[in-house]
C-alpha cells in the first residue's frame, strides 16, 4: 500500500456504481420482472450509475444496438458474462465447441464495445481428481484465445469463485491462483475480476492484489455474504445485509490503484428478485453511498 492511498469517497458521488443485470435476474431465465435492455439503460441513467454489464442471453443478435443505447445514455459497458465453461462437467463437450463458444463470447464483447469478458473456468474435470491439470487445461485455453481478445480490444477477467463452486462452475477458487493463472499466461489483455461473494473470507486478499497490480484487475465485484445462506449460488446478499467487510476489501482492492467500476451483482432468486427493478437499484446506490 502507498503513503497517499485515500480510500474513493462514494458518499456524494456515485458514478463509479455500474450494474451487474443478473442483479434484476437477467442471468437465469424466467428470473426478475423481465426488464427490456432499454428500461435497464434509461433506470440506470436516471439514477447516475456509470456503466453496465450484461449477459449474454439477454443481449442475443443485438449485441451492437445495445452498447451504442448504452453509451448515448452517457453510460459505459464495463463487461459482458461471461465465456463457456473451459473445463469440468459443465463444459462443452469437445475443444473445438468450447473454442466457438469462447470465440462467440469475445465477438460479442466487441460489438457492445465491452471493456471486458468475465471467464468462469468451469470445475475439476471428471475422474481427473486434480485441480492443478485442471487450471493448466484452463491456462493452455486462455493463453490460446489472448491474440484474438487482444484483436477485439477486450480484456479477458478470470474470476476466481468461491470454493463452495470447485467442483462443478470453478476450479479456480483464490485471487492468488488467479494471480498465477495470469502470470503463468503472462499476456497483457489476460486479468482477474475481483468480487466479495468469492473472496470476503480470503485474508490474503490484499497481499495477492497488490502481486496484481491495478493493470491485472479488470473488475470490483459487489455483493454480501448472508451470515444465513439458504443457497450458494442464487442467495447473494444486498451490500451491508451480510457479514463481508466492504470498505476494508474495497481499500485492499484500490490500495493496488484500482480506479474502476464497483459493480453491484446479487444473484438472489428469493428475495430481491422478487421485487420492483426500479426499487433494486434505489437500494444500490443508497447502499453503494454509505456501506461499500
Ligand atoms: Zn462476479
Amino acid at each position: 500500500m502507498t503513503d497517499d492511498f485515500v480510500l474513493r469517497d462514494f458518499s456524494r458521488d456515485h458514478h463509479a456504481l455500474a450494474l451487474n443485470t443478473a442483479t434484476l435476474g437477467h442471468n437465469v431465465e424466467g428470473q426478475g420482472a423481465g426488464w427490456s435492455s432499454e428500461q435497464v439503460i434509461d433506470a440506470c441513467a436516471e439514477r447516475g450509475f456509470g456503466a453496465i454489464a450484461w449477459w449474454r442471453r439477454e443481449i442475443g443478435d443485438r449485441a451492437f444496438e445495445i452498447g451504442e443505447r448504452v453509451r448515448a445514455a452517457g453510460l459505459e459497458v464495463c463487461g459482458l458474462c461471461r465465456s463457456p465453461f473451459l473445463v469440468g462437467p459443465l463444459a462443452p463437450p469437445s475443444r473445438q465447441k468450447i473454442l466457438d463458444d469462447f470465440k462467440a463470447s469475445i465477438d460479442m464483447a466487441e460489438a457492445l464495445g465491452a471493456s471486458c469478458l468475465t471467464i468462469v473456468v468451469g470445475g475439476v474435470i471428471e475422474n481427473s481428481h486434480s485441480q492443478r491439470d485442471s487450471l493448466s487445461h484452463v491456462a493452455q485455453l486462455v493463453a490460446d484465445m489472448a491474440p484474438y481478445a487482444q484483436k477485439a480490444g477486450v480484456k479477458l477477467a478470470l474470476e476466481p469463485l468461491n470454493p463452495v463452486y470447485g467442483g462443478n462452475r470453478s476450479c479456480l477458487v483464490t485471487v492468488r491462483d488467479a494471480v498465477d493463472l495470469c502470470n503463468r499466461i503472462d499476456h497483457p489483455i489476460v486479468a482477474i475480476a475481483v468480487d466479495v461473494y468469492h473472496v470476503w473470507w480470503d485474508l490474503q486478499l490484499g497481499a495477492s492484489l497488490l502481486d496484481a497490480g491495478a493493470e491485472r484487475i479488470a473488475g470490483y465485484h459487489l455483493c454480501d455474504w448472508l451470515a444465513d445462506t439458504t443457497d450458494v449460488l442464487l442467495d447473494r446478499g444486498m451490500m451491508g445485509d451480510g457479514v463481508a467487510d466492504l470498505k476494508h476489501l474495497r481499500s485492499q482492492v484500490e490500495a493496488t490503484g484500482y480506479d474502476g467500476y464497483c459493480e453491484v451483482e446479487i444473484f438472489s432468486a428469493n428475495n430481491w428478485w422478487k421485487r420492483d427493478p426500479a426499487e433494486i437499484l434505489d437500494v444500490c446506490v443508497e447502499r453503494f453511498r454509505t456501506v461499500c
